[in-house]
């Protein structure tokens, strides 16, 4: 390893690269308590040729290299799998290059975060639409296009964040360099489309979990933030996943473009109302379901229509509008106006210290969500006698459910769900035995909402060898990611061990 080490230095500035043990375990993990891989080296790179230096680098030493934004995977996408290999960390490339206000499109080096970005195009009125994940004041644009990720607000109207990318410049594993769309044609002064001169292979790189390239310089639409909006919060009665889907259907069937609306499910809302996460909701006698409602509108005349069509589908099956301020309990209103979007899961994720989250977030139709939750009741009734070792430890119930759910593009849902359990660390011992079921359980539980027919998008190290142990993809489907993967990285030097890919 001296010998890359020394190789590295030739390129990357000294400050830049580290072997230094603390660095090293600094960037060994992701959100969850269980995956880790210690990586041998970490560089901060400042551009798009170092990092096609540091793959020459790579494929002559035989070395895995992992690129990672913010490290906010919920799956150890962004850290080894196993110890060793180079991590980049993307966060030095994160300057904004260029706003094209004519034709509404940002160019920006990937590892800038969600947050920063919107803070930029705040200053002239403009918004990404969708706004990233739920954690986009760290997370990068990077890593959002990297998992098509979806959920920090906007996502009703416009989908993932990937619906609005233009075009990418990647690095791919050999050290070449492209870029994609209209940037394909050598002569275009600019990014202007995603689609043409060939196939869409911006699209290759969506979702792709960091397999295939890195990306270096994303340009996204953008969109003027509408001067009217309007956010409700209702208390739904009993049954309130069904009614919530049912609410949601409704909506979509109506073409009622909300600009988020999400289903918070009566687990949520009581435990973490006793927790104290939701001071909002401290004077709601009945602690039950909640769902809201964003809208946006270009004039109050459409704002006070759309919100008509909205409040007349939701009244009608008993629900109760909190009131309009945020002290009434309007969520929608702290969602909105005070960036809730990317506060959300903050505080859901560390309702009690210690407890971390081994979740799994999927797409599927809105009208599977509610057998799935019912169905993963059961599956927490099938598994009590595992979680009570954990209890007889612990004192404390890891809890099985879902978070919030979110209406995103077409008929369908973003469902976060799993269960939140202990680190085998408590109370100054290790308990091997918290990790041991930990592992067994949130494979059971991903193997059994995958049977579902749901769609992973964020699958990081767990869920992409996961669904290749269950055999969850077709031989013809998994044949031909492996030999777009081989073609691209015939090395497998590019976060090596996802997907099983050898
Ligand atoms: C509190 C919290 C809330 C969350 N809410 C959501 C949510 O609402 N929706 C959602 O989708 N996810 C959510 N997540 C998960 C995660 O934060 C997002 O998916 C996010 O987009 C990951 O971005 P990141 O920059 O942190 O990526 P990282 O974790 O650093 O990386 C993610 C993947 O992308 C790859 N990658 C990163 N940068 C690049 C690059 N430049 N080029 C190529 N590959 C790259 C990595 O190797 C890895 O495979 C949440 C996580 C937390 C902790």
């Amino acid at each position: 390893m001296t010998e890359v080490y020394q190789k590295l230095e030739k390129i990357v500035s000294e400050k830049s690269l580290s072997n230094n043990i603390y660095v090293r375990h600094a960037y060994s993990r992701n959100v969850d308590p269980l995956l880790q891989g210690v990586p041998d080296i970490v560089i901060l790179p400042k551009d798009t040729k170092e990092i096609s230096e540091i793959f020459k680098i790579a494929n002559e030493e035989d070395i895995n290299v992992i690129p990672r934004g913010g490290g906010d995977c919920e799956f150890g996408g962004s850290k080894p799998i196993g110890d060793g290999g180079i991590v980049l960390d993307m966060k030095r490339m994160n300057k904004i290059l260029n706003l094209d206000e004519e034709n509404l499109i940002v160019t920006v080096e990937a590892g800038i975060s969600w947050g920063k970005l919107n803070e930029y195009l705040s200053q002239f009125g403009l918004y990404t639409g969708c706004m990233g994940p739920g954690s986009g004041m760290t997370a990068s644009i990077g890593g959002g296009i990297s998992h098509h990720s979806v959920g920090g607000g906007g996502c009703a109207k416009y989908g993932a964040c990937t619906n609005q990318l233009v075009s990418l410049e990647v690095v791919l594993p050999t050290g070449e360099i492209i870029e994609t769309g209209s940037q394909a044609n050598k002569y275009s002064k600019f990014p202007f489309n995603r689609f043409g001169n060939g196939p869409d292979l911006a699209g290759l790189f969506c979702g792709d979990n960091g397999i295939l390239g890195v990306k270096t310089k994303v340009s996204l639409q953008v969109f003027p933030r509408p001067p009217f909006a309007d956010y409700k919060t209702f208390l739904l009665p009993r049954k309130s996943a069904e009614v919530s889907a049912n609410i949601l259907t409704e909506i979509r069937h109506k073409g009622i473009d909300v600009y988020d609306a999400m289903y918070i499910p009566d687990v949520v809302v009581s435990v973490a109302s006793k927790l104290g996460c939701f001071p909002l909701w401290e004077k709601v006698k009945r602690k039950r379901g909640m769902f809201f409602y964003t809208i946006e509108a270009n004039s109050e005349r459409e704002l006070e229509e759309k919100t008509k069509q909205l409040d007349d589908i939701i009244l009608s099956k008993k629900t109760e509008n909190l009131g309009p301020e945020i002290s009434d309990g309007n969520y929608a209103k702290w969602h909105y106006v005070e960036q809730g979007h990317w506060q959300t899961y903050h505080n859901l994720w560390g309702m009690y210290p210690a407890l971390e989250p081994l979740t799994a977030e999927c797409f599927t139709p809105i009208n599977t969500f509610p057998t799935i939750l019912s169905d993963i009741d059961q599956w927490d009734m099938e598994h009590s006698e595992d979680i009570a070792k954990i209890f007889e430890i612990t004192r404390t119930r890891p809890i099985t459910g879902s978070g919030p759910i979110l209406l995103i593009d077409g008929n369908n849902v973003e469902l976060t769900c799993g269960f939140t359990s202990f680190g085998s660390f408590f109370n100054g011992e290790r308990h091997e035995i918290i990790d041991e079921i930990n592992l067994k359980l949130w494979k059971s539980i991903l193997e059994r909402v995958t049977k579902w027919g749901v769609q992973w998008y964020m699958m990081g190290e767990f869920m992409s060898r996961l669904m290749v142990e269950i055999g969850a993809y077709s031989t013809e489907f998994y044949n031909f990611m492996k030999n777009i993967k081989n073609t691209l990285d015939p090395k497998n030097i590019l976060s090596r061990g996802k997907y099983n890919f050898k």
